[in-house]
This record gives structure tokens, C-alpha cells and sequence, in this order.
């Protein structure tokens, strides 16, 4: 993720897209693990005509090898889920894109990100698994194994935009909004401390690790979204503090 200030009323493009630009000049940027090698950004200062000729910046993204697992051979039932779960992973995925969607103007992210618990990383962003030769959701996220119970902290100030007591990949879900396009999921807790549109200050509980929705055993999955676009939370929180 990268932060970018231009003066108020600029407008900003990443490739060819618009970017949302806050009344105070503020603005975010994040690659995902699809980013192309070279990426441009465009901008127009305050008050120029639509056509008038933009500043061009050119960035070049590091690229990284994603780990691709390949299982063949499982029963058809364990891969793909029946119409009624069908119908109930479409609403939880309308949610959660809703709730990532809100896109706030006030940036709660400036204090940076810490970890929102430490324990054991179980699984890392961008792995992919194909099942009987079909390609799974990339995993946008982190897990991070930890006892049940375990409290959970806000890594940044936030407001909480989602609390779900039942999905069905993700149990008992909520997304924070930090603020321009900025959001945090946590999957799988045991119990949810906070209410929707309550505000949460960095090192707050906010809930506790648990296994809710499908998982293995109690830790917590954590993604973070720019708008639609997946960001790897470690590249966020660097190291993790034993
Ligand atoms: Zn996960």
C-alpha cells in the first residue's frame, strides 16, 4: 500500500482508473497479488479542463511466487457446495462487499498497522489451491493460529463497518473501515466485542480467536482491502512481535 498526498481538488489516476481523492488531498494505492510489473499513475492539478494534460508518474511493483497447491481425486460433494449454502455464501459476500465499499473520508490508518494477535502463521496471502482441477479464490489473508479465546486487537483506529454472527466460510466475521477505501476482515472468532458503526481505537479488544465457519481448528483469518483489491496484512504489520 502506498499513501499519496496531491492538493485538494487534484484528481489522481491509477492505471486508467480514477482514484478516490479525500477533501484533504489524501489518497491510497494498493497492489494486489495480480499488480503488473509497471504501474502509472496520472494527475491533474485543481481546476484543469478535463483533456488538459496530466503529470505522469511510472512505478515499477516487485513481483512474488505464489505458492499453488494441486488436489485431485476429492468426492464432488466436498468441492462443491450445494444450491441452499450457494445462496447463503452469495448474500455473505454481497455483505461483505458492501462493507468494503463505505470508503470513509477520515483517515484513521496514519498510525500505521500493528498485528492483531500473535501466534503461530498457518497460512499466507496470495496462496491458491486447485481442487479436482478447478482454481479456489486466492488467500487474501493471513491465518494465525492462536487458543480459543484469545483476544483480539484493533490494529489501527477504525469503525467497525460489519459484525455477521453466521457466515458460512467465516463464521463470525467483521470488517473495520479506516478510511478511504482502507478495510480490515477478521473470520472466525468465538465472540464479537463491538456493534456496527461503534468507533475502535488501535490496541481496543475487539473480539476472540475461535473457529467459527469452516475451519480446522481456533485462529483467526485477517485480510485487508483497498476498495475490491486484496493487500498482504504481514507487508502492513511487518515482522510479527514473538
Ligand atoms: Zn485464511
Amino acid at each position: 500500500m502506498l499513501r499519496g498526498h496531491v492538493a485538494p481538488g487534484a484528481r489522481v489516476w491509477v492505471e486508467g482508473a480514477a482514484v478516490k481523492v479525500a477533501p484533504d488531498g489524501g489518497f491510497l494505492i494498493g497492489f494486489s497479488r495480480t499488480a503488473p510489473p509497471r504501474v502509472t499513475i496520472e494527475m491533474a492539478a485543481p481546476g484543469t479542463l478535463q483533456d488538459a494534460p496530466r503529470v505522469t508518474h511510472t512505478l515499477d511493483v516487485g513481483q512474488r511466487d505464489y505458492e499453488i497447491q494441486r488436489i485431485d481425486g476429492l468426492p464432488d460433494a466436498q468441492v462443491s457446495p450445494g444450491p441452499a449454502a450457494l445462496d447463503r455464501i452469495a448474500r455473505d459476500s454481497a455483505a461483505i462487499k458492501t462493507a468494503r465499499l463505505r470508503a470513509s473520508d477520515t483517515p484513521l490508518f496514519t498510525g500505521g498497522f500493528h498485528w492483531p494477535l500473535t501466534g503461530t502463521m498457518t497460512g499466507i496471502y496470495g496462496s491458491q489451491r486447485i481442487l479436482n482441477g478447478a482454481p479456489r479464490s486466492p488467500h487474501l489473508g493471513v491465518d494465525i493460529a492462536a487458543p480459543q479465546g484469545t483476544p483480539l486487537l484493533a490494529p489501527a483506529d477504525g469503525v467497525v463497518a460489519l459484525v455477521h454472527d453466521d457466515m458460512f466460510f467465516t463464521g463470525k466475521t467483521l470488517i473495520l473501515d479506516h478510511g478511504h477505501g482502507l478495510t480490515s476482515v477478521y473470520a472466525h472468532m468465538s465472540h464479537i466485542r463491538v456493534e456496527e458503526g461503534e468507533s475502535v481505537t488501535a490496541g481496543q479488544v475487539i473480539a476472540t480467536v475461535g473457529q467459527s465457519g469452516r475451519a480446522t481448528g481456533p485462529h483467526l483469518h485477517w485480510g485487508v482491502h483497498l476498495g475490491g483489491v486484496g493487500l498482504d496484512p504481514a507487508l502492513l504489520a511487518g515482522t510479527m512481535p514473538p
